[in-house]
This record gives C-alpha cells, sequence and structure tokens, in this order.
C-alpha cells in the first residue's frame, strides 16, 4: 500500500485503529476530534505550540555526531536526536504541552493522565503546571511503591496521584481506571493519553505533536549533511517517539526506519513486551492493532528491563507499517539494552534512557556492516538519570556493581 492511501478512513491506518469504546466516550471522542483538528489548522493554536515547545521543552534539540561511537564500531557515521536533553528528560513533554494547550482550547480545567514507570505522569503534571489546569494521574499501588522518587515530582508540582489497586496494579490498570474517570468528567475534563495507542482521534494527535522530532531532524540533517539518514532507528513501546521521528519522512521511501521492541528475559510469552514481533491483531485500550494475547485471547503479562516500554499493546499505525514494510520491527533483549546503555555512557558520556538503550542496542549491531558513507540517525527518546537505581541493583546482582 502506497502512503497515499494509508487512511482511506478516518481513524483507522488500512485495518487498525477505530473507536472501540463505550456509547458515553463515543461523544467526548468526536467532540475532541473536531477540536483537534480545528485547533491544529489554526495558526494561532500552532506558534502557542511552538512557543511551548521552544520556552517550556527547550526545542528544538540538538543533532549530535557520536563520533567516537562511529569510530569504535567502524560503520556508518551515527547521530543522535537528543531527546533526553528535553525538560523532563525525554520526549514525553512534546505530547503534554499540546495535549494541555488544547484542554485549554477546550475550556477543560482538569486534566487527567495514566502512567506506568511515572514519566508520562510528571510531563504531563509539568504542563499542567504551566498553564494552571488541576491534574490526577492514575498510576498502580506498585508502580508508586516502584517510583516514588516521580510520585513526590508529580506531588511537588500540585498533581495528585490517584493509587489504583485493581488487576497487578501497573500501567494497564491505570490506563482502565483514567478512562472510567474519563467517562464520568468528560464534560470538565480532558484525558492526556501519554502514546499514539488508544482509539481515534489519540494516535493521530500525539503523532502530531511529537512530529516536532523528525521535522527537527530531518531539517537538522539536510543543514549538517546535505542528505537524509539511510536508517533511523527508534524504540517503540506505544510508539510515540517512533512516531515522531518516522512520520516527517514517511515520504522519504530511501529512508530504511527500524522500530525495536522489548525483547525481555526471552522471547516466550511473558517474558518480553513485543507486540508487533509477536503478538496478533487484537483490540487493547480501543482500538485494534498488535496485541500479546493468550490462546483465549486474554492479554498476556509483559516484561521489559524498562519500565516505558513495558505494555501489552501498540499504536495501530505501527501494526499498519509493519504489515506494509514501511517499518521493519525487531526486538531487542534486557542484557543488550543493559550492554547498550553502558558503552554509550562510557564512549558518549550519554547516560541513555533504558527504553533508548534498545535503539542504541539495534544500531551498535548495524553500523559496522554498513558502509562508512552511510548515516545511522537514533532517537534518543530520554535520558537515563531515572534507570540508575535499578541499573546499580543489576550490576551488584552480577557482581560488578561500582
Ligand atoms: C515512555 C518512554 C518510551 C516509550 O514510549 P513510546 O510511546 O513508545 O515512545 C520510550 N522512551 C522513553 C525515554 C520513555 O520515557
Amino acid at each position: 500500500m502506497t502512503p497515499e492511501t494509508a487512511t482511506p478512513r478516518d481513524g483507522y491506518f488500512g485495518a487498525y485503529g477505530g473507536q472501540f469504546v463505550p456509547e458515553t466516550l463515543m461523544k467526548a471522542l468526536h467532540q475532541l476530534d473536531c477540536e483537534f483538528k480545528a485547533a491544529w489548522a489554526d495558526e494561532s493554536f500552532r506558534a502557542d505550540f511552538d512557543r511551548a515547545l521552544r520556552e517550556i521543552a527547550g526545542r528544538p534539540s540538538e543533532l549530535y555526531f557520536a563520533e567516537r561511537l562511529t569510530r569504535d564500531l567502524g560503520g556508518a557515521r551515527i547521530y543522535l536526536k537528543r531527546e533526553d536533553m528535553n525538560h523532563t528528560g525525554a520526549h514525553k513533554i512534546n505530547n503534554t504541552l499540546g495535549q494541555a494547550l488544547l484542554a485549554v482550547r477546550m475550556g477543560k480545567q482538569r486534566v487527567i493522565a495514566e502512567t506506568g514507570a511515572g514519566q508520562h505522569g510528571v510531563a504531563t503534571a509539568t504542563a499542567a503546571a504551566v498553564f494552571g489546569l488541576d491534574c490526577e494521574v492514575y498510576m498502580g499501588s506498585e508502580d508508586i511503591r516502584r517510583q516514588a522518587l516521580n510520585v513526590f515530582r508529580m506531588r511537588l508540582m500540585g498533581t495528585k496521584v490517584v493509587p489504583v489497586e485493581s488487576g497487578q496494579k501497573t500501567l494497564k490498570d491505570a490506563l482502565n481506571e483514567a478512562m472510567r474517570d474519563w467517562m464520568a468528567s468528560v464534560e470538565t475534563t480532558h484525558y492526556v493519553l501519554g502514546t499514539v495507542a488508544g482509539p481515534h482521534p489519540f494516535p493521530d494527535l500525539v503523532t502530531a505533536f511529537q512530529r516536532c522530532i523528525g521535522s527537527e531532524a530531518r531539517r537538522q540533517m539536510l543543514d549538517r549533511e546535505g542528505r537524509l539518514p539511510d536508517m533511523v532507528v527508534a524504540c517503540v513501546g506505544g510508539g510515540s517517539n517512533a512516531s515522531g521521528i518516522f512520520k516527517p519522512m514517511e515520504n522519504d521511501t530511501d529512508v530504511q526506519f527500524v522500530g525495536v521492541e522489548a525483547g525481555g528475559r526471552s522471547m516466550h510469552l511473558g517474558d518480553h513486551a513485543a507486540p508487533l514481533c509477536a503478538g496478533s491483531p487484537g483490540v487493547l485500550h480501543g482500538s485494534l492493532s498488535y496485541v500479546l494475547q493468550d490462546a483465549d485471547g486474554q492479554t498476556a503479562p509483559v516484561h521489559s528491563v524498562s519500565a516505558g516500554l513495558d505494555y501489552p499493546g501498540v499504536g495501530p499505525e505501527h501494526s499498519f507499517w509493519k504489515d506494509s514494510g514501511r517499518v521493519e520491527y525487531t526486538t531487542c533483549s534486557d542484557d543488550d539494552a543493559i550492554a547498550a546503555l553502558m558503552r554509550l555512557s562510557e564512549t558518549e558520556g550519554i547516560i541513555p534512557a533504558l527504553e533508548s538503550s534498545h535503539a542504541v542496542a539495534e544500531a551498535i549491531k548495524r553500523a559496522p556492516s554498513m558502509g562508512s558513507d552511510e548515516i545511522l540517525l537514533v532517537n534518543l527518546s530520554g535520558r537515563g538519570d531515572k534507570d540508575c537505581n535499578e541499573i546499580q541493583e543489576i550490576l551488584k546482582r552480577r557482581g560488578n556493581g561500582q
């Protein structure tokens, strides 16, 4: 299928996407779709968004030539798109600033969000504080225990963190609770979904707010090298940082895309979080997409060393890209991600997030077999400060803790 026929039906990417939600949410989603389309076409909204990206997130983020890593690997020239340099440490702020501005435009005074490790919660709390919105973040009680620092950061910024006690008490359960809140509060509340998953129009609007990554990278690459990269690599949890960097280069057909899912401990169901590589189409959180499910169609448990990739579903456009072949999807194990984190830290003085380390690991695998005239661009979606405790524990267990 060509990109021109990618969205023949509004809200669908080929067969994927849609709005599989209760009746009470259909009206809210329709309103959100109309408001978003109007806002995106409105120059003054776009100017407000660009200004927020500049003044609050600190954009544009740097396009960095990883000279030492390139020399070490002896192949393709490796560039990093430095989303780790954004305020709050990852690409997530791009989306939350956009959605907070949308909430203000719609006259909604309250925002809610779901969060796993707390990164999206912190980014939402930040945007809510900046624009003076009331904010409540749903978080599994198990995650609250594990991510005490992020809970504290949210509370410092005036956000109420609501513990979720259902299910496994993690991200999937928090998302269900946030949806439930929204059904009852939609008149006054905007739901800030954290990735390109969920019912239409969320995949479209989150992609729109994350496009700045790829638009900047495209321009920076042309300025710097006079041409586009041969390959772009990004990690895929729900898929928002990958969509953000791929989308503006989707029609540049000479640019090859690679999405990296969490390979976890093994490729046995329950040991990884790789729905595109090991799942099958199903409905989760309001849209049809690849999902990890057991033989009875129940959503399977997932595992990844990186909390941000630990999700059994993925955005519907990625499912479309997988089937059309526009993006190649692969996995990276926990161990390879940790090794990549250490290697980038040592060679470039950059401690990447464990999520982003999955993309770095793929670059380390591929660069040596590419020519020195080729360019490999990695989306460095976030910084690894948040993961240092975890890494320290893992190294201690292996007996080489420092
Ligand atoms: C949340 C997160 C991810 C995963 O989310 P996507 O929607 O797949 O981008 C990746 N990297 C970092 C640093 C994150 O915080």
